[in-house]
């Protein structure tokens, strides 16, 4: 029986006899901050266990998606390594909030194992809590197990509790046994030992007390019922397989993944571990990324990163080449997406992510292994057996090992870890990162909050109505924190009233600012916080007077620039319902700043979004505006929130009735923040930036209402000004850029073409073509320049060289003029002088010239034959000087 059948017929079994069935909850849990991921089917009951949430149902069944990591028996490095370690795990459940109990629960699991899987009754061995004599009996009368066949065990193997206190009970397990060759030999037996032969598959919590803080127990007025059976476990039994690795759900994957390698799965078992890492770690990354996990160094991104870094290095052990674990992820995907289809509306997103961080740590993952081998070499030669914890936190630090690829690899060479020292220099990088943010003064205001907050100080907000109320001051704090009875006039500090209509800063919208007028004492609103949902307390200067605890006051927050606020954060919802239906269901808030100047948006997507996606983005969320659609915000229970579909925000912590944001038809939000009645307020709207953050985040700035005007003012003026500049209108604008980057290059064309003629000039080695005429040193050239200017440059430069001699240069310039210069050393000015010689020269050439003893130049112009002509005055030099 396939696994996909199994978990049908289960839900199916169980809505038969009047369970609803529920979708998974997220790995992520939404109410349980203390929770890393979702590790059971009860996590997103507990508030119906506890009785604060009810249902128009009391039964409930689920497939859980699950994650574990960590832990004493779910380190990483077990699994892949052994038959039933995963991280990444489904649990069937049954639920009863209240309704049935122990009878029903054995009755259900009973009929399910033998009468839906068939299941060799023979086979299945009961366990019990030591004192719960009930569930023994009803086992032999409901189900008719012999008392053989039950066993008894103490608290730690059968009696659960949610927590050191609340809800807790006794449970009873179901064992298959898998028969005596699976067995440890003698001495083997349930509970006894902690072989595979007496399986565990189901687990049945019956919730009957109420623990409390001393320990005393207590009966819940209405028992439950919380059972739990790995999918993975129950198709390995009804499969006849011996390892989960060998049902349906791993073999897809793994068959893949060994065609891609070009291995054999079951012929060498270090191939199979890998095998095996790959595909757990493949449903893991396939799962978490659609439930908004991305890598990343801290918390459950690092718990991805270690997940796609320990797969791809074991990828690579086998021999796989470039990146590959996009490709098993996505098989997991589509032999996963029928029932769990959010990892169909991610795909595209989850490989982009997958492949980004392949590629990263491709990149130094050689240099690290070959750094890595180098010290295990090392430490061997020493007789040392120890990686120490500073060479396991240099490669974390420099090449983003995670510490289970150390331990993989050390563990190989047979050596250990000293994680202990490993952890010590984390935490030391951590309280330094820490360190950096002390200082800021900040901290003693918050524990005074703690204190009025536990002191049950409150303050009602009214600011969704009103921006003006009537209030009084109940409680004055200084700066640092202090609580006093008066403010004076210049002093900056907190204040807080039983009422008010100032919006404290949360959900990424920032605080009111405004005026608080009191009976003998007028201060500003610099800022709002909310240190909690209960809680708003002010941030004031005192500009007149003296503000005193229990003074009357009138609140009055700028009106301006908190409907600037509104604009942007009605409008940020916009944005989001637009960015999902052009980019996808992927494209998820993944954190917004709204303020009164500016709206940053941050959302889960690969790729920077083109042109056309920015404009379609932007025309989509401008029609909304144009249309002019109500906002409607509505008070509800969370779940009518999310059985009407409102989008809830990742990692955001709601309360029993939650505030509902809608914009009919295009928008619905979980948010508490203020917003606009009518999107028509909003007026414009204008994407001003887009860029990446992070792995997998953009970031979009976005303008609306007088900010977006002054935005597309400033840019007129930026217009009209080039346009001045460069005479043309704002159309002819691109034209005219176009034509001058033209130029611009045509010049540059030439002017390295001239620079080239220059450089094979200077480059000649004229000196070599000095002649010895009547013991007189003679230089007499033609060169290529093109003016007189750049020619007596290189006359400058020959005479440098030259002790004593004459130099003659000449050029011809286009349109037949001719250049001459000629310079002639002091020590012939008895004999030779420059000026004198010249004019002779010059007369070849069909000019005149003159100049000193030392230099002189000629011009003269002799269109129709300047070759012949600079010829001629080369001749008529020598044979000056010959005599
Ligand atoms: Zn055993
Ligand atoms: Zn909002």
């Amino acid at each position: 029986m396939h696994a996909v059948e199994i978990r049908k017929r289960f839900l199916e079994y169980f809505k038969r006899n009047g369970h609803t069935i529920v979708d998974s909850a997220p790995l992520i849990p939404k109410d349980d901050p203390t929770l890393m991921f979702t590790n059971a089917g009860m996590v997103q009951f507990k508030k119906l266990f506890l009785g604060q949430e009810k249902r128009a149902n009391n039964r409930a069944t689920t497939s859980q998606k699950c994650l574990r990591v960590g832990g004493k028996h779910n380190d990483l490095e077990n699994v892949g390594r052994t038959a039933r370690h995963h991280t990444f795990f489904e649990m069937l459940g049954n639920f009863s909030f209240g309704d049935y109990f122990k009878e029903d629960a054995i009755k259900f699991c009973w009929e399910f194992l033998t009468e839906e899987l068939k299941l060799d009754k023979e086979r299945l061995y009961i366990t019990i809590y030591k004192d719960d004599d009930e569930a023994g009996e009803l086992w032999k009368k409901v189900a008719g197990v012999p008392a053989e066949r039950i066993h008894k065990l103490g608290e730690k193997d059968n009696f659960w509790s949610m927590g050191d206190t609340g809800p807790c009970g006794p449970c009873s397990e179901v064992h298959f046994d898998q028969g005596e060759a699976v067995g440890c030999g003698p001495g083997c037996g349930i509970g006894k030992c902690d072989c595979d032969r007496y399986l565990e598959i189901w687990n049945l919590v019956f919730m009957q007390y109420d623990q409390a803080e001393d320990g005393t127990r207590t009966d819940l007025p209405r028992p439950s019922i919380d059972t739990g059976m790995g999918l993975e476990r129950i198709a390995a039994v009804c499969q006849g397989v011996a390892s989960n690795y060998e049902t349906d759900l791993f073999q897809s994957i793994i068959q893949y993944t060994a065609e891609l390698a070009g291995v054999k799965y079951r012929e060498n078992d270090e191939i199979d571990t890998a095998l095996q890492v790959i595909a757990d770690h493949s449903r893991a990354i396939a799962f978490l990324i659609p439930d908004q996990v991305l890598p990343s160094n801290e918390g459950r991104g690092y718990i991805l990163r270690r997940l796609i870094r320990r797969a791809y290095r074991f990828g690579k052990l086998m021999g796989l080449e470039g990146s590959f674990l996009w490709k098993t992820a996505s098989r997991v995907v589509d032999d996963m997406g029928d029932h769990y289809t959010e990892l169909q509306e991610t795909k595209e997103f989850m490989i982009e992510v997958v492949k980004g961080e392949e590629e990263g740590f491709a990149k130094t993952l050689d240099k690290g292994l070959e750094m890595l081998e180098e010290e295990l070499a090392g430490l061997k030669k020493a007789g040392v057996a120890i990686v120490p914890g500073k060479t396991a936190f240099k490669l974390y630090d420099t090449y983003g090992f995670p510490i289970d690829i150390v331990r993989d690899i050390a563990e190989r060479q047979g050596m250990d870890v000293d994680e202990p020292a490993f952890e010590k220099r984390m935490q030391e990088q951590k309280s330094r990162s820490k360190a950096a943010w002390k200082g800021s003064g900040e901290k003693d205001v918050a524990s005074t909050f703690q204190i009025l907050l536990e002191e049950g100080i409150t303050s009602d907000f009214s600011g969704y109505e009103k921006l003006e109320d009537q209030s009084a001051v109940t409680h004055l704090l200084d700066i640092d924190g202090n609580v006093v009875l008066s403010l004076d006039q210049g002093a900056t500090g907190w204040l807080i009233t039983a009422v008010t209509p100032f919006y404290g800063e949360s959900g990424g919208q920032v605080g009111d600012v405004g005026e608080i007028a009191a009976s003998d004492g007028r201060a500003t609103v610099l800022d709002t916080v909310k240190p909690s949902g209960q809680l708003t307390a002010h941030k004031v200067k005192v500009v007149e007077g003296t503000v005193t605890t229990g003074a009357p006051c009138r609140l009055t927050v700028d009106r301006a620039m908190r409907l600037a606020t509104m604009r942007n954060h009605t409008v940020t919802h916009l944005l989001h319902a637009a960015l999902q239906k052009v980019l996808g269901d992927h494209a998820r808030q993944a954190g917004s700043l709204v303020g009164p100047d500016r709206l940053r948006f941050d959302f889960t997507h690969i790729k920077g979004l083109t042109a056309e996606e920015v404009a379609q983005v932007e025309a989509i969320v401008n029609r909304n505006i144009l249309d002019a659609l109500p906002v409607d915000r509505q008070i509800m229970s969370i779940e009518d929130a999310q059985n009407k579909g409102a989008t809830a925000l990742f990692g955001e912590k709601y309360g029993d009735t939650v505030s509902v944001i809608e914009v009919p038809g295009v928008s619905m939000e979980l948010c508490g923040g203020t917003h606009l009645d009518n999107t028509g307020i909003a007026g414009s709207f204008i994407i001003t930036s887009e860029a990446g953050v992070a792995a997998g985040i953009r970031r979009i700035e976005a303008a609306t209402g007088g900010n977006a005007t002054r935005y597309y003012n400033e840019r007129r003026v930026a217009v009209a000004e080039a346009g001045a500049m460069l005479k043309a209108r704002p159309e002819e604008l691109s034209k005219k850029v176009k034509d001058l980057q033209q130029q611009v290059k045509n010049m540059t064309k030439e002017m390295k073409a001239l620079q080239a003629k220059l450089a094979s000039g200077a480059g000649r080695d004229m000196l070599s073509e000095i002649e010895e005429i009547n013991g007189v040193k003679v230089l007499a050239v033609e060169l290529e320049a093109p003016n007189m200017g750049v020619m007596l440059e290189q006359m400058d430069a020959l005479r440098s060289k030259i002790d004593s001699g004459v130099i003659c240069l000449v050029a011809g310039h286009d349109g037949g003029k001719v250049s001459v210069a000629l310079a002639v050393t002091k020590d012939l000015h008895d004999r030779f002088k420059a000026g004198d010689m010249i004019k002779p020269v010059a007369g070849k050439v069909g000019g005149g010239g003159g100049g000193r003893p030392d230099l002189a130049r000629a011009g003269g112009s002799n269109a129709a034959g300047i070759p012949n002509a600079l010829a001629n005055a080369l001749a008529k030099v020598k044979e000056l000087v010959a005599g």
